[in-house]
């Protein structure tokens, strides 16, 4: 994705109201945030246990920053990521929920997504696959599974 600056960031939130766009913290590494390898910023916020940001790109070039809340639990069961879909599970994955934008948020509609804990869906995506038969190509799996995780974060934006 583009290089965000704490401005563009903050305002690209779509969901938050004035006072959590003011108050969150900025990822503790965001002055070093390697951009071309992510599809999607996403980060919790350690001021607050149950709160996580999201900053997806979307199609004309704008982004879309998503306010998400943590369940304040880990589930038992291990669940499939629904944006990197990662099978080998490297980390937990957790129910977030976002307000929608709008009025529709103000009277309490959410949506819920399961999602790598920490966000480490792109890192996930960049491994290469194991190949699954002699001349399988892993360099053009490993880059429609990073174009798919793209498609899935903004469709998700699209959901809010
Ligand atoms: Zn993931």
């Amino acid at each position: 994705m583009l290089p965000l600056t704490d401005q563009t960031l903050r305002a690209s939130f779509i969901n938050a109201s004035r006072r959590e766009v003011n108050d969150l913290s900025l990822p503790a590494d965001f002055d070093a945030i390697d951009w071309a390898a992510i599809e999607f910023l996403g980060w919790r916020d350690p001021k607050f246990e149950r709160r996580a940001y999201v900053v997806i790109p979307l199609l004309d070039g704008g982004h879309a920053g998503i306010v998400l809340r943590h369940p304040g639990s880990t589930p038992r069961v291990r669940a499939q990521c629904s944006w990197c879909q990662d099978v080998t599970l490297p980390n937990d994955v957790i129910l977030y929920t976002a307000k929608r934008a709008g009025k529709a948020g103000r009277n309490g509609d959410t949506v819920g997504v399961l999602v790598c804990e920490d966000f480490q869906c792109s890192r996930n995506a960049r491994r290469p696959p194991r190949a699954f038969y002699e001349g399988f190509d892993a360099e053009a799996a490993r880059q429609e599974q990073v174009d798919s995780l793209q498609l899935r974060v903004m469709a998700f934006a699209a959901e809010v």
